[in-house]
């Protein structure tokens, strides 16, 4: 049995795929097609905080939705955003359509779960999924891992064959990209820019009827965030917060000085950007009692490391007079 699915594709046929995959225009004048919502499924960082999932953003387009990175958790929080947001788009067997920033595992620790959850509750199609080389890689070695999971829920003798799944839509198309146009259908146009970190990593760009939307992922600050916005709708990016970062070690502060973006360089970027709202994710704090004990300064409390929002807000807001929000998972903006 070949687990893997995955195709690399032309510009052309890439929109042909889209194309076909797309449901028939056959929506109630309710379902307004092409309203744009930015739906945060996941607003969190590697730390394992249990209000902040990882990393993953759903741009929803009337009926559809475009997921980026897909963090641990993701798959839950889809499903409590189209239960109790009223989102159906983001209800996990119609999340067909997903981009990744990066390989970082707390970006994609969700991706295993994305696929199959997805597909065992439904999905009919089999999953694409765009980002940076070495996603093809990933998708491969998930399936191989899952492999009898995957045979026996397709085993024509399986007992637990033929339980309302479509058959092959476990399958994923990885396609792995470099900046420019990467995806186009009739709700979106998606352009990847290169960021900066600690591997090969992409921010996205996405073209809707009504709303530009860009987001960051994980990086240093480029000139490219600030290119992709130039006045856009909405940008979703990370801040590192500069109060705990001089409590951490010597170590964590240079990553975080070459891979991330702080508070202060956030307002720096996004007084050029001049998005329309400015969200802020990925943050990294330390709730009391989750901090790894070697990143604790010595005789610190349990709480040395936690940023609240509100401290977050001030660190921002003393440095950008734009409109901003501190983005919790769940939010719909
Ligand atoms: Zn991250
Ligand atoms: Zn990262």
């Amino acid at each position: 049995m070949k687990l893997t699915r995955i195709m690399c594709l032309t510009a052309s046929m890439l929109v042909a795929i889209t194309a076909k995959s797309q449901q028939p225009a056959s929506l109630a004048p309710k379902d307004r097609p092409t309203e744009t919502k930015v739906v945060l499924l996941g607003t969190g960082t590697p730390v394992p905080d249990p209000d902040h999932s990882g990393p993953a953003t759903a741009i929803v387009v009337g009926n559809t939705a475009y997921l980026v990175d897909f963090g641990p958790g993701v798959v839950r929080r889809a499903e409590s955003a189209a239960l109790n947001k009223n989102i159906p788009a983001v209800q996990p067997r119609n999340l067909k359509v997903a981009f990744v920033t990066h390989l970082h595992s707390d970006h994609t620790a969700g991706y295993s779960d994305l696929i199959l959850t997805g597909w065992t509750s439904g999905r009919a199609v089999p999953l694409e999924v765009y980002g940076p080389p070495g996603l093809q890689w990933m998708t491969e070695h998930i399936l191989q891992a899952y492999r009898i999971d995957i045979e026996t829920r397709t085993n024509p003798d399986s007992p637990i064959r033929d339980i309302g799944r479509f058959p092959d839509a476990w399958q994923v198309n990885a396609h792995e990209i470099k900046a420019g146009v990467i995806y186009k259908d009739e709700k979106v146009t998606v352009t990847a820019f290169a960021t900066k970190h600690a591997m090969e990593s992409y921010g996205y760009r996405f073209e809707t009827p009504d709303r530009t939307i860009v987001i960051s992922g994980d990086t240093n600050p480029v000139e490219a965030t600030i290119n992709a916005c130039n006045g856009c709708d909405v940008l979703i990016h990370e801040a590192q917060p500069l109060e705990m970062q001089a409590k951490m070690p010597k170590s964590v502060q240079s990553v975080v000085a070459k891979y991330h973006t702080t508070t202060e360089q956030l307002a720096e970027l996004a007084n050029k950007a001049k998005p329309k709202l400015l969200v802020i994710y990925h943050t990294i704090t330390f709730p009391p009692g989750i901090a790894p004990p070697r990143l604790l300064p010595p005789n610190a409390g349990a709480d040395a490391l936690y940023v609240s929002p509100e401290m977050l807000q001030k660190e921002i807001g003393s440095r950008y007079s734009g409109k901003f929000v501190i983005g919790k998972d769940l939010d719909v903006y």
